[in-house]
This record gives C-alpha cells, structure tokens and sequence, in this order.
C-alpha cells in the first residue's frame, strides 16, 4: 500500500436514502474536524433536479458524451441506473488520492464493487434510512420524480439494502448533523488505522539516538 495515498470512502444508500445531505454536510465540517477529504462529482445522463447544480451535484452530459467518456477509458466505473448512465471520472480521483487527500465516492452498490476490485483497500459505508415510510415520505417531498419512477426506486431500494451486510460501515440516517459527524469520524479513525500509518514505526524509530535537529 502507498502510505501518502488518499483513501477512497464509498458512500451507498437508497436513492432519497439522505446519504447526498449526509455527504454535503460532512463536507462543510470536514475543515474543522481536521479531516482533509473531497468529494468525487460523478457524471450522469438523467435530468438535473430542483436544488441541483451542474458541476456540483453531478456533471450532467448527453448520452453521446457519456459514452465517449466510457470509450476513451475515463471512467474508474459506471453504471446504469432507472434508464441512466452514472459514472465516476478518473481524472480528479486519482489527482487527490496522490496528493493525499481522502475522497468520497457516492455511488451505487454495482458501482462500489467495480472500485473495489481496482482499490480493495477502499472504505465502504452504507446509509440506511430508518424505514421505508420514512424513504417514500423523502422521494415524494423532493418532488423530482413520476409515481413509476418512485415505485421503481422504492423496490430497487428494497432489492438493495440487503447488501449492505458486506459494506464496512453502516449508518442509519435519522439526523443528518449526528450521521455527517459519525462520517468523519469513520474518516478520521480509518486514516489512522495501523495498515495506513505501520511505516509511522519506522520513522519514529529511526530518530532513536539522534541529535535534535534545530533550524
Ligand atoms: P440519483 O438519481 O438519486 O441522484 O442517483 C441514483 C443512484 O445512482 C444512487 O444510488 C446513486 O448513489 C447512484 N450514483 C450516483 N453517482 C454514481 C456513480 O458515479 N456511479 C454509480 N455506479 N452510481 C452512482
């Protein structure tokens, strides 16, 4: 493992699920938590919704385009989701994990295994909402889809949260303040864990018997 590399933390849930709330807010604390950490804007084909913006919720391209970015391999992985290409770009990913910053990828469950096969040592955390009552009461109140499209999310949700007993993580989203918190702090405590910071011994143990150094 290269130790100044960033980690990548994948963050999944149902569609309304709040991971997107849970993510933005994490976002905005991470500064003060101390948590150097960005966020991986993917790519989509599906139309952009009441409170998005292009460039920051997604960068919304054609199909045409979509494809073009799956051919000319700029893509770590993609999926299709209700009829809709997503996609993470490469570019920028790459770009942060060397500089060492960490990086939150927000996708689907297909998509979290296509990064785990390129990174196994990826972290994984699953956003569950309290209840289905709760999921349909969210997919109807940001009013962005038709009666079939929120049956469709409902039974993909359904047919998904089982897999979340393989993620590492799991967070059960009732306030959003409390669930952007345990995020970091799942960061925090992972960019500390023994297996990305063992060479630390190393170097602490090579100043042993030296002379201050003083500039
Ligand atoms: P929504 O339309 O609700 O924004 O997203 C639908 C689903 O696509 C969500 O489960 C979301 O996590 C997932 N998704 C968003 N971006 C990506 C991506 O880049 N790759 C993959 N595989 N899934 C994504």
């Amino acid at each position: 493992m290269n130790n100044s590399k960033g980690l990548i933390v994948i963050v999944s849930g149902p569609s309304a699920s709040g991971k997107g709330t849970v993510v933005s807010r994490a976002l905005e604390k991470a500064d003060e938590a101390r948590v150097d950490v960005q966020l991986s804007v993917s790519m989509t084909t599906r139309g952009i919704g009441k409170n998005e913006v292009d460039g920051e919720t997604y960068y919304y391209v054609s199909r045409e385009d979509f494809e073009k970015n799956i051919a000319d391999n700029n893509l770590v992985e993609y999926n299709n989701y209700a009829g809709e290409y997503y996609g993470t770009p490469k570019d920028k990913l790459e770009g942060w994990l060397s500089q060492g910053s960490s990086v939150i990828l927000e996708i689907d469950v297909n998509g979290a295994k296509q990064v785990l096969e390129q990174y196994p040592e990826a972290v994984t955390v699953y956003i569950l909402p309290p209840s289905f009552q709760e999921l349909e009461y969210r997919l109807r109140s940001r009013g962005r889809d038709s009666e079939e499209k929120i049956q469709y999310r409902l039974a993909k949700g359904k047919n998904e949260i089982p897999e979340a007993r393989w993620y590492d993580y799991i967070l059960v989203n009732e306030i959003i303040e409390e669930s952007a918190d345990d995020l970091l702090s799942i960061i925090k405590a992972e960019q500390n864990s023994r297996l990305r910071v063992e060479y630390k011994i190393d170097e602490v143990l090579a100043t042993y018997g030296k002379e201050e150094q003083n500039d």
